[in-house]
């Protein structure tokens, strides 16, 4: 069967999508530009989001002190020899807020990125509240001629627990950079995380149709994994009731169960985070690498033969 985004995989996948664009299957390589967050240096919050280390989720060649130049080579050698099938790239501005510094600054570091062979586009994770007008309309501008896509941590849709975890901005602040975002004809991911504080698998299946609804293009889902040394692992050290961990087949059928509700049009990117296991107080499973995840998912969906969308209504 083929399916409303045009292939014969059960689910919208992001993977898919950039490989019919350009013809050729790509790999985002992971960069740390030298931004700060300012939900760290004090602008927005201090301390960061309760759960955010982000070294447990940086690659190696990932470091500050190298080149954007330097890094993308050396992110291409690595997934060269890891996966020997990539052959085009994004470059993938990920480590802290990578939209956190003047314009000037920001256009010199993504030309910079540009500028090495084989990266076909740029992918900017940030936060919902730092981007402006000024920033939006120059990108629109870059993506005339390259793919850009901006990515942002919306992490939660509930306001109590954004604001627990010191997220420092609300769900309506999501909505409106979303909203903006699509005014410049720029597409833009998200996260989304489940298991955070309060919350139940049932509020999440909700976030499905609250998603659908959005001009959202692409959605990254994480399970919480908590980071040792955080906020985040106290609080769970000591109110551990107040934390809906998965295991993994559970998640995995939970997965299912939100896809079914998201709108087909959402494609999907990933599905579970890969924190190493030596970074985690609560390893809820072993570390299993998102190519596995995605088998997973995709066995699951034939076995419930079922598909994304197949419960989504426009209402
Ligand atoms: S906004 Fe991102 S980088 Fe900043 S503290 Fe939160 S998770 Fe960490």
């Amino acid at each position: 069967m083929i399916y409303p985004w045009g292939d014969s995989r059960r689910y919208h996948a992001y993977s898919s999508y950039l490989k019919s664009l350009f013809g050729t299957r790509v790999q985002k390589l992971s960069l740390h530009a030298g931004f700060t967050c300012p939900n760290r240096d004090g602008r927005i919050g201090y301390g960061g989001c309760t759960y955010c280390d982000n070294s447990a989720f940086n690659p190696s060649y990932c470091d500050p002190s190298k080149s954007i130049v330097q890094q993308l080579e050396e992110g291409m050698a690595f997934h060269r020899w890891r996966y020997r099938k990539a052959v085009s790239y994004m470059a993938y501005f990920q480590a802290y807020t990578n939209t956190y510094a003047p314009l000037e600054q920001l256009r010199e570091l993504y030309a910079e990125a540009l500028s090495v062979p084989d990266v076909l586009g740029l992918v900017i994770g940030t936060r919902p509240d730092c981007v402006d007008d000024a920033l939006l309309s120059f990108l629109a501008q870059l993506a005339e001629t390259r793919y850009v896509m901006l990515e942002y941590g919306v992490e939660s849709c509930n306001d109590r627990t954004l604001a627990t975890v010191n997220r420092g901005h609300d769900f309506a602040t999501s909505v409106r950079v979303l909203e903006k975002t699509r005014q410049y004809g720029l597409p833009a991911g998200i996260h989304l995380m489940f298991g955070l504080p309060d919350e139940t698998p049932e509020e999440w299946l909700q976030w499905a149709d609250l998603i659908s609804s959005l001009p959202v293009s692409a959605v990254k889902f994480h399970q919480l994994q908590i980071i040792r040394n955080t906020p985040m692992a106290e609080l769970y050290s000591q109110e551990p009731q107040r934390f809906h961990t998965f295991g993994f087949h559970e998640y995995i059928d939970f997965i299912v169960d939100f896809l079914e509700r998201l709108n087909p049009e959402v494609m999907v990117e990933r599905f579970a985070g890969e924190v190493p296991p030596r970074f985690l107080q609560v390893p809820a499973w072993e570390l299993i690498r998102n190519e596995r995840v995605v088998q997973v998912v995709e066995s699951r969906l034939a076995e419930r033969d079922t598909f994304q969308g197949r419960l989504f209504s426009l209402s």
